[in-house]
């Protein structure tokens, strides 16, 4: 008897990595199943997901119990190559080389002739056709005589190669045998020659394509130079390689150039073309102390700029991480269409062979029969299924990227056009969030300037667009405010601190409230007032505007012509939410919300909306409100690309990106169904067809071909979208 150790008690959090593996060899939906189901089988692997668009698999593990190693051990017992993950951007395969296509062309096109258009023939000619087929078959068509052998040897199972070489081999064996024995013999070669030339050159188109569709992430990659000129200590600048610029560093960019790296500006003055990161086409200013993002085309101007992040750091390789992350995500359509074609395989074989036996018991020709089952076994290919939506979401989100437009994943890009309401925040989103003073008010007594000076005073410690406006007036007035003490803030009320020993409340009426203090009802303004107390008691207000986005009105009017509804949710009062929501065309108000009443809002909108919201908003003030939506779309600089709450993130300042982002989505979305039906509809119709005698194994691979091909194009068509 053998003695096992008790399994070691694990903590419910096991370790956890994740490792993405290229994979070398996949040709369908079954492939990327088989793969998942080798992958899933390695003891201490908790996930794995296959992206047949990308060649690559994400695997999750635990690296106490598994390794790479082990990892890359399952792929190749499924019958495929892995390696881990070049660091070079995927987005797609590189196009497969043509060798094997031509060669087989080559020698399959007169196969493919002769076999048809002359007969009978003399035996001489049979033997010539049947060595000619047997070199297509066996040397230009041994990927898919190996990749059947693979997975056969691996346990058994089948994968599209088994398919592919069971049909030209089945046909040419036949063939063979009919030469040998018959006195008047009835061949098939050009059939398995002409299925593996066509299925080369389906690949080859197919792969072609699929190398496109990454073209976008590849732009974003390629936007950083190679080298930099990295300014020494004694001025002079120095030729060097962007791997070796550090943190610090000062970087020359002349005209012309591109930001290597991130970093901020120590001397010159440029307009610097974002175009290609945010989808911003007019170029923007930049002096000392402006924020400089790598990959930015350097106009005008020289600049100086000291290096802020570099390498995976820098916000454009965060970009094209996000990017990717997204392109190989999947949706949940895509995980059905994966596992019916993981049972498609069996199946298929089952029906070839039923195909065969029937025909044959119906007393047709064993050539005729062996046909039938050939172009069963060549149509059925799952193929042009496991394309149908990866190809359509790396395009999708790539094309997203090339409009400023970050998508987390392919679920937000496929919910975003489901919308029937888009709620927006209002300071930062549908306005600036740039507060400038426009009136002072003081209580009676109360002198301006000091209303305004303690104001500024308490106000220094707070990151609020209103606290910038006040600051900003008390300088233009040549005010300096004392440092106050002892500050607070009170997220969506307002701030108090002690400003020269006496405690200074700013914030809403509210707020004052509150706090004991009576505020005058002045409700019916158009601007935000922020209401001042000095110790204890009222001491004036401040009246502020903040500009509304140019394209806001736009953008509100672009969802309404698309079926969807607008609303405002906002902390400020109910005067000046309504003044803005009239402004840009938005019915629906809701004002006075604090911050953690927004999540309730959205709850809220949506009961009434009886449809998915989308929440518009700043990334991080917003962030719950962005993740009770069904859609969180964050407005953020590239600078802080990678908000965690939104599933899409504008990149531009640009509130029309909303109803583009609603567009693509519904063109991706259409183009999956599109492309979902056609390959279900393929199978459906040729599988029965070629059982019933009524396709020859070569229209069965033609068909085959060129339904992937077609699927891939297809989802070609959104790179304009
Ligand atoms: P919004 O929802 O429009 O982005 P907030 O939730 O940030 O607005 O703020 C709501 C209201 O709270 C503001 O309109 C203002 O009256 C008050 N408030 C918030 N922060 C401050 C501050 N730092 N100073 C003065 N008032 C403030
Ligand atoms: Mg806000």
């Amino acid at each position: 008897m053998k003695l096992s150790a008790p399994p070691e008690p694990r903590s419910i959090a096991a370790a956890c990595a994740t490792v993405d593996l290229d994979i070398e060899g996949m040709h369908c939906a079954a492939c990327v199943t088989r793969i998942e189901k080798f992958l899933k089988r390695v003891d201490g692997v908790s996930d794995a997901s296959v992206n047949l668009a990308t060649n690559r698999a994400r695997v999750s593990y635990d690296p106490g119990r598994a390794a790479p190693a082990a990892l890359i051990g399952a792929v190749e017992r499924a019958g495929y190559q892995a390696q881990p993950r070049h660091d070079s951007p995927a987005g797609a395969a590189a196009a497969p080389p043509a060798r094997d296509l031509i060669g087989a062309a080559l020698l399959g096109t007169p196969v493919l002739v002769v076999g048809m258009l002359w007969q009978p023939r003399p035996v001489a000619a049979e033997w010539l056709l049947c060595a000619a087929s047997a070199v297509v078959i066996l040397y230009f068509g041994r990927s898919f005589i190996a990749g059947a052998w693979q997975a056969l040897k691996s346990g058994g199972g089948a994968t599209m190669d088994t398919l592919i070489a069971l049909g030209s081999l089945a046909a040419w064996l036949y063939s063979f045998a009919e030469l040998v024995a018959a006195r008047r013999p009835q061949t098939y070669f050009e059939t398995g020659s002409t299925i593996v030339t066509l299925i080369l050159m389906g690949r080859y188109l197919e792969g072609r394509a699929r190398s496109r569709a990454g073209d976008a992430v590849r732009a974003l990659a390629n936007l950083a130079p190679k080298t930099a000129l990295v300014v020494r200590g004694d001025g002079e600048a120095v030729e060097t390689d962007v791997g070796r610029i550090q943190v610090g560093d000062v970087i020359r960019i002349r005209p012309g150039e591109k930001a290597p790296v991130d970093g901020v500006v120590v001397s010159g003055s440029s307009a610097l073309d974002e175009s290609l990161l945010t989808g911003e086409s007019v170029p923007v200013v930049k002096e000392q102390g402006a924020i400089v993002v790598g990959g930015s085309l350097n106009t005008t101007g020289s600049l100086d700029v000291r290096a802020t992040a570099v390498g995976a750091h820098a916000v454009l390789a965060t970009i094209v991480r996000l990017v990717e992350n997204a392109q190989a995500s999947k949706p949940p359509v895509q995980r059905l269409a994966d596992r019916i074609s993981a049972i498609f395989v069996p199946i298929v074989l089952a029906v070839s062979a039923s195909t065969f036996v029937i025909w044959l018991a119906l007393r047709a020709p064993a050539g005729i029969a062996l046909q039938d089952a050939v172009a069963v076994l060549v149509i059925a290919c799952p193929c042009a299924l496991g394309l149908a939506t990866p190809t359509a979401i790396i395009v999708g989100v790539g094309r997203a990227a090339s409009l400023g437009m970050l998508v987390r994943d392919a679920q937000a890009l496929e919910s975003a056009g489901r919308v029937s309401m888009v709620i927006f925040d209002k300071t930062g989103t549908l306005t600036e969030g740039r507060f400038e003073v426009t009136d002072i008010v003081p209580a009676s007594g109360m002198d301006p300037r000091r209303l305004l000076a303690i104001a500024a005073a308490a106000e220094q410690g707070s990151e609020h667009p209103i606290a910038k406006g006040i600051l900003a007036r008390a300088v233009d007035e040549g005010l300096s405010a004392p440092a106050p003490a002892r500050f607070r803030s009170v997220t969506g009320g307002g701030v108090c601190a002690e400003v020269d020993g006496v405690e200074v409340l700013a914030g809403s009426a509210d707020f004052l409230e509150q706090r004991g203090m009576a505020a005058p009802a002045t409700e019916s303004s158009a601007e935000t007032l922020v209401h001042v107390a000095e110790a204890g008691r009222y001491a004036g207000s401040i009246a502020l505007k903040d500009r509304i986005r140019d394209s806001s009105a736009g953008a509100i009017d672009a969802l309404s012509r698309l079926g969807i509804a607008s609303a405002l949710v906002s902390g400020d009062v109910e005067a000046v939410a309504s003044d803005v929501a009239a402004r840009v065309g938005i019915g629906t108000v809701m004002a006075q919300v604090k911050p953690d009443g927004k999540v309730e809002a959205v709850h809220q909108l949506r009961r009434e909306a009886a449809g998915p919201v989308a929440m518009v908003g700043d990334g991080v003030n917003d962030a719950a409100a962005l993740a009770a939506a069904d859609v969180g779309i964050a407005m953020g600089a590239a600078a802080d690309a990678a908000s965690e709450a939104a599933g899409i993130t504008l990149l531009r300042a640009d509130l029309a990106g909303v109803a583009r982002a609603v567009v693509l989505s519904r063109r991706v979305v259409a183009v999956i169904r599109q492309n979902l039906f056609w390959a279900f509809a393929f199978n459906a119709i040729g599988i029965p067809l070629a059982a019933a005698g009524r396709l020859s194994p070569m229209i069965a691979a033609f068909a085959m071909a060129f339904s992937s091909v077609a699927v891939v194009s297809n989802s070609l068509r959104l790179k304009n979208a």
